[in-house]
């Protein structure tokens, strides 16, 4: 079956919270946009066929709780979070949360990390678009200062990103995460940077310093990780596997 044939497909994560909160990032599969953005691209920024994005949003609206409204973010590898009651137009900003119901808080993207929160008790989410720079320049950090629950009362799930085996970096991004840490942070932040065979290059991995950054910061449950965009391309656009591509959005939304 071709990828445009097929239902859209979801990667959900594996976390324990109360069954209010509801979390996924879309796959290819599915959707109707064609050649390097086929074909369930949802960003509307990267050359696709607007017509085509618009019509994959309203499936991926169809397929999810009636009702529910959508607050996209013009992501520019910050550290700004919003905070969002209504949902309105994409605002400028690498995270957003909300305590109110039926509203999906929306990343979108290929290779980048997109980490979601949830309350343990179900009533606040977020989600956080994380690069490497955003990541250093601290949005998860920044994510769970603005976040209505404590780091020790709060779940995170990290979902699909590029894996060590795929993400080279130049020194320079080691050190930019080494640079304000000290003794153990530091420690646990530079074992996520291995150097790759033959270059003067490093492999990192983003899904370790993120979890190495919320652990830091009081998180306890941490879940997911493990995927590589690059390398799962039938399941994942990859930015770096090829750099015209589409956008998978990762949603969090409150349904009760
Ligand atoms: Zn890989």
């Amino acid at each position: 079956m071709n990828r445009e044939q097929q239902p859209p497909s979801y990667i959900t994560p594996d976390w324990s919270v109360p069954d209010s909160v509801v979390a996924l990032t879309t796959t290819r599969a599915g959707g109707c946009s064609e050649g390097a953005f086929a074909s369930f691209n949802l960003a509307l920024h990267v050359q696709d066929n607007p017509v085509a994005v618009t019509r994959n949003r309203r499936l991926l609206a169809d397929r999810l709780a009636g009702d529910l409204t959508f607050q996209w973010l013009e992501q520019v590898h910050g550290t700004d979070v919003l905070p969002v009651s209504v949902a309105g137009p994409a605002r400028r900003a690498d995270a957003a949360f909300t305590t109110r119901r039926k509203l999906a808080c929306c990343v979108l993207t290929a290779d980048c990390l997109p980490v979601f929160f949830a309350s343990n008790k179900g009533d606040a989410v977020a989600v956080a678009h994380a690069g490497w720079r955003g990541l250093a320049a601290g949005i998860l950090e920044r994510t769970l200062a603005e976040f209505p629950s404590p780091p020790d009362a709060t779940a995170v799930w990290l979902g699909p990103a590029i894996g060590p085996c795929h993400f080279e970096v130049g020194a320079e991004v080691r050190e930019e995460f080494l640079a304000a840490a000290t003794g153990k942070l530091a420690e646990e932040l530079a074992a996520c940077f291995s150097e790759a065979p033959g270059t003067r290059k490093y492999l990192a991995d983003l899904y370790g310093l993120a979890r190495t950054r919320l652990h830091h910061r009081g998180v306890v449950s941490i879940t997911g990780g493990g995927h590589c965009t690059f390398c799962q391309s039938e399941q994942f656009f990859s930015f770096r596997r090829q750099p015209e591509t589409g956008r998978m959005a990762s949603l969090i939304y409150l349904k009760t």
